[in-house]
């Protein structure tokens, strides 16, 4: 199947350059499957109705780190993940399964308190439990969350889509789940260093809060419901809006303008990137982990969205493929990079 005879280091690809490499080789052949590898989810037809699915990865030391992530939390969060995943392709949670690594280091009062997290957003998100797998494991804590939901053919919304003119749209603010993470990496180094000062949090309350106790925008596909709204391209934020921009892009063969006074930044995201000597702008676009929705719509229906403070037009797409543009408010145009998160990559 495969022709190579060398060694390739994985960082030569990257993570999205090795599952295209490896999605080549598995070409759909079964009817049902009508999305396979490369979108949010895939999508299965099963009789009239679709099925959204998508798997999501939690490994202890790469995408957490239990010093500051409690274990109720954790639980609540991977949930949330993984169905963020199925909002993103407009259709609505139904199931998850959960299979799961566990250390000695773990109790079964610790294991409960994962579960009960992963309960309390089972009950926020409607999503039944139906299944998993539990093992042992060598190096802590490992997640594994598949999540399903349900969709009409007619609203599935996928990356690709997206034309010209369309107006580019994201759900609530950004960039405070990662700086959240950086007052939380750094309160860990106080700690580390003098484990008697207490961790300084609630000044930073609404970002930590974004970082450890992040949510699904389930209500968002209900409201684009009620609005009558089918978004002609979707995706959600885990990686940071630049990265999602490309994807975007990549799959619609669409370019974006993005106006950098449109970002909706929550304030005190805002003073802790310039506490940090961060550019804001930069942490709303580069920032990952926010779970929020970004999406595109026709001109037409902004009259829809217009009074709803839950939604921020920031931009459009142009024709211009490959094109991803700032526009400061200092009146500068400048690329945008997708700096996002990446497995794999060197630095
Ligand atoms: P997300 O960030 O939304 O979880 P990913 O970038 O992880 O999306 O995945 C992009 C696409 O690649 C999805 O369709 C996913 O199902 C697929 N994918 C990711 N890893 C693998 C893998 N190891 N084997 C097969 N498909 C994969
Ligand atoms: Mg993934």
């Amino acid at each position: 199947m495969f022709e190579n005879t060398e060694r390739t280091e994985l960082s030569n690809l990257g993570e999205f350059g090795l599952i295209s490499h490896l999605a080549k080789h598995f070409e759909a052949k079964n009817p049902s499957t009508l999305l396979g590898i490369g979108d949010d989810a895939a999508i299965v037809k099963m009789g009239d109705a679709y099925m959204a699915v998508s798997t999501d990865t939690f490994i202890e030391g790469v995408h957490f780190d239990l010093m500051f992530h409690p274990l109720k939390h954790l639980g609540y969060k991977a949930v949330a993940a993984t169905v963020s995943d199925i909002c993103a392709m407009n259709a609505l949670p139904t199931q998850i399964t959960c299979a799961i690594g566990l250390s000695n280091r773990f109790s079964l009062e610790a294991v409960e308190e994962l579960y009960e997290g992963m309960r309390l957003a089972c009950e926020k998100y409607g999503v039944d439990l139906i299944g998993g797998d539990t093992s042992s494991s060598r190096s802590g804590l490992i997640l594994t969350l598949t999540a399903m939901g349900e969709v009409d053919l007619n609203k599935v919304t996928y990356r690709k889509g997206a034309n010209a003119n369309d107006l580019l749209v994201v759900t609530g603010d950004v960039g405070g789940a990662f700086m959240g993470l950086q007052i939380l990496e750094r309160e860990k180094k106080v700690f580390l260093e003098h484990p008697s000062m207490q961790p300084d949090l609630e000044t930073y309350d609404y970002i930590v809060g974004r970082q450890l106790k992040a949510e699904a925008r389930v209500d968002v596909i209900q409201i684009l419901d009620e609005l009558n709204i089918v978004p002609t391209s979707m995706m959600d934020v885990s990686d940071g809006i630049a990265s999602e921009l490309f994807h975007l892009g990549a799959a619609s063969n669409v370019g974006f303008d993005v106006y950098e006074e449109k970002l909706p930044i929550d304030p005190q995201t805002v003073d802790t990137a310039i506490a940090f000597d961060l550019n804001p702008s930069i942490m709303a676009l580069n920032g990952g982990e926010d779970y929020e929705l970004l999406f595109t719509i026709k001109q037409a229906d902004w009259d829809k969205i217009k009074n709803n403070p839950d939604f921020t037009v920031i931009g459009h797409a142009t024709d211009l493929v490959n094109s991803y543009r700032l526009n400061t408010k200092a009146g500068n145009t400048f690329d945008i990079k997708a700096q996002g998160w990446q497995h794999f990559h060197k630095d």
